[in-house]
């Protein structure tokens, strides 16, 4: 067993001029259990990666000393680490997806230091190396809603989800176990609930198991109480 490496926090190289943002990226990187490391250039960011292993770059498209997407050529040349860009506008999006960049993802000014953080785990996750927290000493919480940006987040994934499907699966999550008819859940739901909406609700159940079953295919969490209704089993 690799101890050592199971109980290494993952460091995130932060490269962004900003101080406000950096600071904002720096703090929720932080609350993540992962360890941020600022650069403000991309001068400074070369050292930096020469000093430290790096296991993800967070690179800002607009750089004082350089083009994010320049660094960006020059780090892939010889790194295959995951690069997000930060990018305040639209036309750089054009750029970064048109572009053969080797980026792996990127993120439009203004954003959610928490949709960040979600996208930096999933990358973690897909090159094979997962943030300890999100592993089996401490696994992420089944469940997570972020009111600001209307989230619920399943096992540290983001769900899609309609505002009807947010809204009952938010209601479960705050009473778990508990069992919720269809009038109750609808009357939640729905602004003006209506008797013909029964089968609604039934739809709204199916697609959000299908999204949790997206995450995790095994998820029994949302379960039918036949007769009764619906509630969300968060015990294993
Ligand atoms: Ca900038």
């Amino acid at each position: 067993m690799d101890v050592v490496n199971s109980n290494q926090r993952k460091r995130i190289l932060i490269v962004e001029d900003e101080p406000a943002i950096a600071d904002n990226i720096a703090f929720a990187v932080e609350t993540e259990n992962m360890t941020p490391i600022h650069a403000a250039t991309a001068g400074a960011a070369r050292g930096l990666l020469q000093q430290h292993p790096i296991d993800l770059v967070v690179l800002d498209v607009g750089l004082p000393d350089a083009s994010g997407f320049d660094f960006c050529r020059e780090l892939r040349a010889g790194s295959e680490v995951p690069i997000i860009f930060l990018t305040a506008r639209a036309e750089e999006i054009d750029r970064i997806v048109g572009l053969e960049l080797g980026a792996d993802d990127y993120m439009a000014k203004p954003f959610s230091p928490r949709e960040l953080t979600a996208r930096i785990r999933a990358i973690l996750r897909r090159t094979g190396s997962a943030v300890p927290g999100s592993g089996s000493s401490q696994p992420e919480p089944l469940f997570a809603i972020d009111q600001k940006t209307k989230t619920i987040y399943h096992k540290g994934a983001a769900l899609n989800l309609s505002r009807y499907e947010f809204r009952m699966l938010e209601l479960m999550i705050r009473h778990p176990g508990q069992v919720f008819s269809r009038d109750q859940l609808m009357e939640h739901a729905w602004e003006e609930p209506d008797a013909s909406y029964d089968r609604t609700v039934d739809t709204h159940i199916k697609t959000l198991r299908s999204k949790l079953r997206k995450i995790d295919p095994d998820s029994e969490c949302l379960q039918t109480r036949r007769g009764w209704g619906y509630c969300l089993q968060v015990q294993p």
